[in-house]
């Protein structure tokens, strides 16, 4: 078995944004291309801002990516529990075997005291850190005030030296002691702390590589002073570059949509995502293919090959990614992917267009018929309710009282094709997509007319816009959603024409 174990540990106080998934997905992906193991680790230590429901809807929100674990919180494992909350044992075991060895002490420092040596350090010019004043404290001592009710954090004594390590991504990375107060492992209020909790959790769960943010950086060192005080040999670290906006700064919700959920809502497809993240600080070996599918994105991927610089969050090349992938799906597409259908036929039933059930003749027209032939030029699948109102409004006053559309039924001649076409038309029982094409060619011969000054004036008349997707597929797509059980009517070519003749007093 690959002896490559990683995890992605986030800590459920919001929604899943960008950095995280990119974060999540890099870590699953190095895991899938070494067939090692991905771990789900749920970080609640902060019970104030920790939530059950943030932790189920980040869930959801990997499983909509795509990624799977081996071992998590909802499916368990040999190295659980798998939420830090449950691990409370463990960390106070190791805080009082650190205390026990005088390698960790009691600390009483009020955040006042605290406070004011902080801003001494800033008047002085120093970079505040702790004094450790509560080093000197005996142990007795110590427990004898504890015992007497007085509150008190776990304190590392960081180990003077320097501490570096080979950082995946930066390189060779030091920071000196000097620069760190001493850690605190427990909080006075009994809750293990992020950098206590954390190494604890990837010593025991045999991570070999942390992949995490580069916000964390300044992390590792402290981690590292832990792992040295207990005597554990630490995973290797990479990095991750800090993910900016288009205008440079940081990403944040300030640049509009960046959660998953915010993604999802737009009907931006989970594999255009997937592969769009995957780019974000990564590239593959030939530095420009861009569209990946996700088996070569695992085949292919690398820590190597993993850039220092910061990766620029550009949703303009997210909605072409997805426009790609939307454009992809196909007939099949529908049966497989249940999520793929139930997202269209929410965003339709919330517009007003449907309502449920929706299956058999309908669900099959809806999917393998109105999809195909609205979606292949959408960025987003929240843009098919607009792009369905060719098929679900039509209202031929409107048309002859809108300038664009009104013109086109003016101009010189239009009249004649349309006369010419309404008849035959309306003498046919249904209109198919190949008798629509044989009856335009009479019209032609008739009409003289060709190109440009035959189709626009049929296309307003059946459509009531000026372009849309191509007649001859629009056609049986009226005709057969006209006899279906649709919340909202869809007029037949029949109905449209003689809303059309009397609107424009043919
Ligand atoms: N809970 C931390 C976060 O969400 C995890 C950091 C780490 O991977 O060590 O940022």
């Amino acid at each position: 078995m690959s002896s490559v174990r990683v995890r992605f540990a986030p800590s459920p106080t919001g929604y899943v944004h960008v950095g995280n998934a990119r974060t999540a997905l890099f870590n699953w992906l190095f895991a899938r291309h070494h067939q090692g193991q991905f771990i789900l680790r749920i970080e609640d230590t902060d019970v104030e801002r920790s939530r059950a429901e943030y932790e189920s809807q980040l869930l959801d929100d990997l499983r909509w990516l795509g990624l799977d674990w081996d071992e998590g919180p909802d499916k368990g494992g040999a190295h659980g529990p798998y939420r830090q909350s449950e691990r409370r044992e463990l960390y106070g075991k190791f805080a009082r075997q650190l205390i026990e060895t005088g390698q960790a002490y009691y600390c009483f420092c009020t955040p006042e005291q605290l406070e004011a040596e902080r801003q001494a350090a800033l008047e002085a010019g120093r970079q505040p850190k702790y004094s450790g004043r509560c080093r000197a404290i005996p142990l007795h001592e110590a427990e004898r005030r504890r015992a007497s009710g007085e509150a008190a954090a776990v304190r590392l004594k960081i180990p003077e030296g320097i501490y570096r390590w080979r950082d995946v991504v930066h390189g060779e990375t030091s920071f000196s002691s000097e620069v760190m107060g001493d850690l605190i492992l427990m909080r006075s209020s009994g809750q293990p702390a992020y950098n206590f909790a954390v190494v604890i959790d990837d010593y025991f769960m045999q991570i070999s590589h942390v992949i995490r943010g580069d916000d964390h950086i300044s992390n590792t060192p402290r981690q590292l002073a832990l792992y040295r005080a207990l005597g554990w040999t630490p995973p290797q670290f990479a990095h991750l570059s800090t993910i900016l906006g288009p205008d440079r700064t940081r990403l944040s919700k300030r640049h509009g949509a960046t959660s998953l959920e915010n993604f999802r809502q737009m009907g931006i497809l989970p594999e255009a995502l997937r592969n769009y993240l995957a780019l974000l600080g990564w590239s593959p070996a030939d530095g420009k293919t861009e569209i990946l599918s996700t088996e070569q994105l695992i085949a292919q991927f690398s820590l190597d090959h993993i850039t220092k610089s910061p990766a620029v969050f550009d949703i303009k090349k997210l909605y072409a990614f997805n426009r790609h992938y939307i454009s992809q799906i196909n007939v099949g597409d529908f049966d497989r992917d249940a999520a793929l259908r139930a997202w269209v036929e929410q965003h339709l039933v919330d517009v007003g267009y449907l309502e449920r059930p929706i299956n058999g003749k309908l669900s099959e027209w809806l999917f393998k018929k109105l999809f195909l032939i609205l979606a292949p030029s959408v960025d987003r699948l929240d843009e098919l309710s607009a792009r369905a109102s060719v098929v679900f409004n039509y209202d031929a006053q409107a048309m002859m009282e809108r300038g664009p559309t009104r013109d086109v039924v003016e101009q010189p001649g239009a009249r004649q094709v349309l006369q010419a076409f309404i008849s035959k038309a309306l003498a046919e029982t249904e209109l198919s997509g190949e008798r629509f094409r044989a009856i335009t060619k009479e019209v032609q011969k008739e009409t003289g007319k060709k190109g440009k000054e035959l189709f626009h004036p049929i296309r307003v008349a059946l459509t009531g816009q000026v372009s849309g997707p191509e007649l001859e597929k629009l056609v049986p797509l009226f005709e057969e959603g006209s006899k279906l059980p649709l919340k909202k009517h869809v007029k037949s070519c029949a109905e449209r024409l003689r809303e059309f003749q009397a609107a424009a007093k043919l």
